[in-house]
């Protein structure tokens, strides 16, 4: 497998993540459309507990709109830096591929355009393999410390059980297909949720993430969407624990992004400052701010609506037939109540605001616009 990287695309790294909002925030002094997220599949060979976008999954893939419709929706996004493709599993009818992802991600890299397939890579490697010379970034799901675990987080939602044979097949594939990307060049991203049941193990599922060869190991905790929206909520004092740990044990040479943390630099708890200013302090390590409604809207290809976020309850905003991806942005960012809550900016800190979620979950009566960071990072 050979990786096509063109000279002129500047390496994605730890001082180079064009998917954190606060790159074009400082860039062009407001938020501005540069990162679109579409949806192409609905179709799913797993059924995670904690998958965001689980009540969405079907057994029969519907059509998908026309290609040409969504190419030129993206042809007007002027500031265009990021696309993300995701589903469902985006790769679990080859025709997708061939016909939707692969022109996708040709058409960024022919624009300059940085790409990212979510996948969770258990299929067979011909499929990767075909995407790979085109993509920037494979962000896989990695949240497990053996094929047990596997089996427990990844199918708990299916009718049937999964046969003992097709489970251990998939969990073997998974971790050979990402050895195997990685060996042929291509980055992968694998990125671990901090949740009731992995924030105790969290150095075990870092260790193997490290051991299949990633480049990136990224960490989030779990929020209430979709299907793991009736699992356990840990509590902040939990999570802090959790990365502690994590930063404690971690290989210093492999790049950690933490993202949609509940801890901001205007808290008044001590301990949360003390997190934050260790976060920012670590080799190798970043803090991603929330795309989500700040820098990218997430367009469903099935019938060309836009939301917001692909796993806050908040309806959609519009279609790809009827607006601009442009104008639908800014009707969110200018006349949306619920954007106007979250919409503060603190640059000392490297902070502009909390994901809504977030917000709503663990800081129900806070007014973020009218605190001010105590920290600088
Ligand atoms: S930008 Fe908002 S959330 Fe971040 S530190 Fe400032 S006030 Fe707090």
């Amino acid at each position: 497998m050979s990786v096509i990287t063109p000279p002129a695309l500047q390496p994605i790294t730890p001082q180079y993540d064009p998917w954190d909002p606060i790159r074009s925030l400082r860039l062009y002094g407001e938020h501005k459309l540069t990162s679109v997220e579409m949806t192409v599949a609905q179709v799913c060979n797993m059924r995670c507990e904690h998958c965001a976008v689980g009540h969405t999954l079907v057994m029969r893939e519907p059509d998908l709109l026309p290609l040409d419709v969504m190419l030129k929706r993206l042809d007007e996004v002027e500031h265009l830096e990021t696309i993300s493709i995701t589903g469902g599993e985006p790769t679990f009818h080859l025709s997708t591929v061939k016909d939707y992802v692969i022109p996708l991600l040709k058409y960024a890299r022919e624009r300059g355009v940085r790409s990212q397939l979510n996948s969770n890579v258990t299929l067979d490697y011909g499929r990767y393999e075909m995407i790979a010379p085109y993509l920037d970034v494979m962000h896989i799901s990695f949240n497990y410390t053996n094929v047990e675990d596997f089996r427990q987080v990844g199918f708990v939602h299916r009718d049937r059980d999964l046969s003992n044979n097709l489970t251990v097949k998939f969990y073997e594939q998974m971790i050979d297909n990402t050895r195997r990307l990685v060996e042929g060049g291509l980055f992968v991203s694998a990125e671990s949720m901090i949740n009731y049941r992995t924030h105790d193990k969290m150095n075990d599922i870092h260790q193997l993430i490290y051991e299949m060869g990633c480049q990136r190991h990224e960490v989030h905790p779990m929020y209430p969407s979709s299907f793991a929206e009736h699992l356990p909520v840990l509590s902040l004092n939990e999570l802090r624990q959790s990365i502690h740990r994590l930063l404690d044990f971690r290989h210093q040479d492999m790049w950690m992004l933490f993202g949609t943390l509940p801890f901001y630099g205007c808290s008044v708890n001590e301990e949360d400052t003390k997190l934050l200013q260790r976060l920012y302090s670590e080799k190798k390590v970043t803090v991603r701010n929330d795309p989500d409604g700040r820098n990218r809207l997430n367009v469903n290809m099935f019938n060309g609506d836009v939301f917001v976020t692909d796993f806050a309850d908040i309806p959609s905003f519009g279609s790809i037939y009827e607006d601009k991806l442009e104008a639908i942005f800014d009707k969110w960012l200018l006349h949306h109540p619920l954007s106007k809550t979250v919409d503060c900016y603190c640059p000392q800190a490297s902070c502009c605001g909390p994901n809504l979620l977030v917000a709503d979950m663990y800081y129900p009566n806070v007014n973020f616009k009218e605190r001010k960071a105590v920290i600088s990072v």
